[in-house]
């Protein structure tokens, strides 16, 4: 009877010895988890309509995969992005704010994930802005209205074209964080980014839109820089904009100059920041010289402003 008890004492004794070194096992492997979680990554906790979040993921390997999400406090998404690697190893997901975004409170989630499987997860309470935008009539003359109204194939192919390119994200061999600098010399600016435009038709309908990026009052033949180090991904002219030029800097995001007179970088063509890559003018759909410049992030538009200061930080 003595016997078994101290079997049985002894059983309990090297239980709790395993539960005990279980626990400690457990514990240890928490406390790594924590770290790498406390590591994994960092986001902004402020953003206004027509901005990024920049979301940065450290990644422990080439196998990892990570992405982004912006939702509101119902669950809706209102945002998501695949991070794409940088040189310094690190991971970065661009979220697009749309202008149409309401202000309010919001959840930046990102999950970095290795053969599918994710491995860490964080959340980051982000809030939301006012902010306002302009709104303005613009007369269009026949020739303009024109342009407005081509429902020519030819232009329809253009914009479908046009989109398939904004949409896609491809691996970009250097990928270009800033700093971004204007692509004209010129502080005169006759349209701001985010404008909510009433179109007037020569025959007196209307048709509304958004105005996607900064207008230049400049004359024409005005030296026309690239922003950013990056791939001429389209050079050529547009019935909309005229002679066009779009440069993909990071994966998913392109800046794009529009109505120039003259086109001086090729597709496929690598230009660095202030590489001279046009002349302004007045082509396409335009009521005036100026250069049309614009920033595109997943598709969506984003402020030009908030890159010009975004790549003046970075690397963060
Ligand atoms: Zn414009």
């Amino acid at each position: 009877m003595r016997k078994w008890l101290a079997a049985i004492l002894c059983v309990c004794a090297l239980s709790a010895m395993l539960e005990a070194r279980g626990k400690k096992e457990e514990d240890r492997r928490e406390a790594e988890q924590e770290a790498t979680r406390e590591n994994a990554g960092s986001a902004p906790g402020f953003a206004l309509p027509g901005e990024c979040i920049p979301v940065w993921f450290t990644v422990s390997d080439s196998d990892s995969s990570a992405q982004a999400r912006l939702t509101a406090r119902d669950g809706r998404l209102v945002a998501r992005a695949a991070a794409f690697s940088l040189d310094d190893g690190r991971m970065l997901a661009l979220l697009a704010v749309s202008t149409f975004a309401e202000a309010g409170d919001y959840v930046i989630h990102g999950d970095i994930d290795r053969h599918g499987v994710t491995q860490f997860s964080f959340m980051v309470p982000c809030t939301i802005g006012i902010k306002s935008f302009f709104e303005e009539i613009i007369d269009l003359d026949r020739r303009n209205t024109g342009i407005r109204t081509d429902t020519s194939p030819e232009r329809l192919a253009q914009i479908d074209r046009l989109n398939e390119i904004l949409f896609a994200r491809n691996p970009v061999v250097e990928p270009f964080t800033g700093p971004y600098k204007p692509p004209v010399a010129s502080q005169r600016r006759t349209a701001q980014f985010g404008d909510r435009r009433t179109f007037r038709h020569a025959d007196g309908k209307k048709s509304a839109t958004i105005h996607h990026g900064i207008d230049f009052g400049i004359p024409s033949g005005t030296p026309v820089y690239a922003a950013g180090d990056g791939s001429v991904v389209l050079s050529e002219y547009r019935i909309s904009t005229g002679y066009t030029i779009i440069i993909e800097h990071l994966s998913g995001v392109y800046s794009l100059y529009y109505h120039l007179d003259r086109l001086s970088a090729d597709t496929g063509e690598y230009v660095r920041t202030g590489t001279l890559i046009g002349e302004s003018g007045s082509t396409g759909l335009s009521t005036g010289p100026h250069l049309h410049w614009e920033f595109r992030v997943n598709g969506v538009s984003v402020s030009p402003d908030w890159f010009l200061s975004w790549g003046a930080d970075n690397p963060e």
